[in-house]
């Protein structure tokens, strides 16, 4: 189709005009015609025809069987939790039924050997079908009722449906559409990709994710187009990472001298991991070249980043380069410099602390040293971003908990100087390797998999409120043999005054059941002035206090191997990944550790999954994988990032093997043809430079 006709204003199509073109442009972003034709169904109700359960397929849309059903059953599952699960069949095979509420009810009100319709969305687990929650009817009650044609369900909002943009006009507007631009879609993909993967082409896709006409057409049309989602973006991203790797000269880092030497064989605490080993050698690699390093350190919550950090930067020391290391708050900044001070005292080489809170005339003498090359490494917060901070050569900048900064301020460290500094990012939130995939396609991962010798588990528990005496006996029973605690509170919002008042109360009630002389507690929140947090924190860090009473200000980093509870407070509050941190603040030292997660009573379906992880498993992997089902891949990276997830029709999690197609052929394809030029990549290419003009991804990444 010519690209004019996709430009055409959306309201000049018959049946929109201005005030409906109007809603749709604030409603869904559509303002030409070629981005209705991308306004893809969420689902499809199909009544027109019955499949055999043999029949059925892996796409979204609902199907209507018939069938009867010859066994019921209750399965329990978690804890205290059940479904009703009937066995289905008609002459082809079996399927399930699955019912999560109104158990009782409904198990009375089934008949067994009765011809059923049911309708509804199905999923295959292993092989097997199963329908949650089916709309059902009496095959004679079916037969008395008038169904319509099978009909796409496009996405809406509420104002479009008060304002009479009802998903019938969505249709209608569709296929006044297709009649105005005939459907003649350009291929976008190559021929040979269509062949060796079955696809079909962009014209029948086109056509049938709009006006499917049958559930085979219709899985092939979603599968084809969420391809050609993914497969642009990891043409996108994989490009980009060649052409830093090609063309964005880095410092070369080709001296293993005094610094590092000294410290590996004479200054190590302990004995590296092997994975910490294997990662140093990795960004050794990377420095050594002649290309700029991006990588990403993956590493659980305690598995020694840190002094992996340090090594790194002893080498850019020996190569007579700066680095600095960025924390997302005080406290951290604060640790890191106080922790790398100590692993570096017997080295000649000077560390200085920049925050938001260092004195003027400290922060002038900072200045200089950096400026003038005898600075070697700066620690700091945000305040490394100010203008005001040059480096003299800064070779190598270390991001530590990533996901605290946007992608903006890494790149505002990028252009301190004119060669662009390496930049190793650390974080401890273990970002699913899909996500990884499709928002750092740019960056290479480094993965620190294994924790340091003679960690014991950390066992997590789930206590309700009202069992709060014998918690505290336990807690009390701890403190006795020496170790410290901590109990958090959520406070998501600081300006939450009734999240304040909980926290204070809180710790009221801490010190009336933890009274003086013998036991003394600290309080830490977002509220206290810096100075005043980080004198408490100290009475914590020297074991003054034996407990920490805090909102998740002390969830990033804070390192204090003695203490060896952590209580969280109305914990189905705190999303899964903030929990895991949470957790991640006990189980450094020797010491048996505990994660006692407190609710009330009631509790959410989403809650209790939240808990049930946490206590089942450490593995923050997993604990990632299961929040990513939970809240979306949007919500786990924030909003800066989200904008490269704002796909069309692919779903991250659920379309995650068509990702690795996407991206397995993308390499392919790349490694064969880097710049596109052979005959067949043409078209392909001249789609691939209207999206990097449109910049969507770019932006988004580094
Ligand atoms: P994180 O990856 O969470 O930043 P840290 O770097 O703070 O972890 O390390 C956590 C704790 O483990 C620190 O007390 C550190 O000294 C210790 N540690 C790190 N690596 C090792 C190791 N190889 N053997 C023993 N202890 C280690
Ligand atoms: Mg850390």
């Amino acid at each position: 189709m010519s690209n004019q006709l996709l430009l055409t204003p959306i309201e000049y199509l018959k049946g929109i005009g201005p005030s409906r073109g109007e809603l749709l442009r604030k409603e869904l972003n559509i303002h030409k015609y070629g981005d209705l034709m991308n306004l893809f169904p969420n689902r499809y109700i199909d009544r027109t025809r019955y499949y055999k359960i043999n029949e059925l397929q892996n796409t979204t849309a609902e199907v209507q069987v018939v069938g009867k059903i010859i066994h019921v059953k209750t399965v329990e599952f978690g804890k205290n939790q059940k479904r009703l699960v009937a066995t289905y069949t008609d002459d082809t095979a079996q399927m399930e039924l699955t019912w999560f509420q109104g158990i009782k009810w409904i198990r009375e009100s089934l008949k067994l050997n009765e011809v059923y319709v049911i309708f509804g969305k199905t999923s295959n687990y292993g092989g097997q079908f199963s329908m949650a929650h089916p709309e059902m009817e009496l095959l004679e009650e079916h037969k008395a009722s008038l169904r319509s044609a099978m009909q796409p369900v496009y996405p809406s909002t509420e104002k479009l449906t008060q304002r009479g943009i009802t998903n019938k006009v969505i249709n209608k507007a569709m296929q006044q559409l297709f009649l105005e631009v005939k459907g003649q879609f350009i291929e976008t993909l190559p021929n040979y990709l269509l062949e060796q993967l079955q696809l079909i082409s962009k014209n029948e896709a086109m056509f049938n994710i709009h006006f499917p006409k049958s559930q085979d057409l219709l899985a092939k049309a979603q599968f084809r187009l969420k391809f050609e989602e993914l497969f642009f973006i990891q043409l996108q991203l994989i490009t980009k990472n060649l052409i830093r790797k090609h063309k964005i000269k880095g410092h070369l880092f080709d001296k293993v001298g005094t610094n590092f030497t000294d410290f590996y064989s004479n200054h190590l605490p302990f004995e590296l991991t092997n994975a910490q080993k294997r990662v140093i050698k990795e960004i050794r690699n990377d420095m050594g070249s002649n290309a700029q390093m991006n990588r990403l350190l993956q590493g659980d919550v305690g598995s020694g980043k840190t002094i992996v950090a340090l090594m790194c930067m002893l080498l850019a020391k020996d190569n007579g380069f700066q680095s600095c290391l960025m924390a997302p708050t005080e406290i951290l900044a604060n640790q890191h410099f106080i922790g790398l001070t100590e692993l570096a005292q017997d080295l000649n080489i000077s560390i200085k602390l920049l925050t938001g809170s260092t004195p003027v005339s400290e922060r002038r003498i900072i200045h200089e040293a950096l400026e003038n090359g005898t600075l070697d490494i700066l620690i700091g917060t945000h305040a490394l971003l100010e203008d005001k901070v040059k480096f003299h050569n800064l070779g190598l900048a270390v991001i530590d908990e990533q996901h605290r900064f946007g992608v903006e301020q890494r790149s505002k460290l990028w252009h301190k100087n004119d060669i662009p500094p390496h930049v190793l990012v650390m974080t401890a939130t273990p970002i699913p390797r899909t996500l990884a995939m499709s928002l750092y396609g740019d960056l290479d991962i480094s993965v620190i998999d294994e924790l340091p010798p003679g960690r014991k588990a950390i066992q997590t528990v789930h206590r309700y409120d009202s069992n709060r005496l014998k918690v505290w006996k336990f807690l009390k029973d701890e403190i006795a043999k020496g170790r410290q605690v901590y109990i958090v509170y959520p406070l998501i919002n600081e300006s939450a005054t009734q999240d304040y008042k909980d926290l204070m109360d809180g710790y009221e009630s801490i010190s009336r059941d933890f009274p003086l002389p013998q036991y003394s507690i600290s309080i830490v929140h977002g509220q206290m002035k810096p100075a005043e947090k980080e004198a408490e924190m100290q009475r914590f860090v020297s074991g003054k206090t034996n407990i920490m009473v805090a909102t998740t200000v002390i969830e990033v980093g804070v390192n204090v191997p003695n203490a060896s509870v952590m209580v969280i407070e109305s914990t189905e509050r705190f999303g899964l990944s903030q929990l895991h941190q949470l957790r991640g603040r006990v189980g450094r030292g020797a010491e048996q550790s505990y994660c006692i997660l407190m609710t009330g009573f009631k509790l959410g379906n989403d809650s209790k999954t939240r808990i049930e992880t946490m206590c089942k498993t450490n593995d923050g992997f997993e604990i990632a994988e299961v929040d990513l089902k939970l809240r979306g891949p949007g919500d786990i990276m924030g909003k800066q990032q989200s904008g490269v997830l704002n796909l069309q029709i692919a779903d991250l999690v659920k379309d995650r093997a068509i990702l690795m197609l996407a991206r397995e052929h993308a390499l392919k394809l790349l490694k064969d043809d880097a710049a596109m030029a052979k005959p067949e990549h043409q078209k392909m290419k001249a789609i691939f430079m209207e999206m990097s003009a449109k910049k969507n991804i770019w932006n988004y990444i580094s």
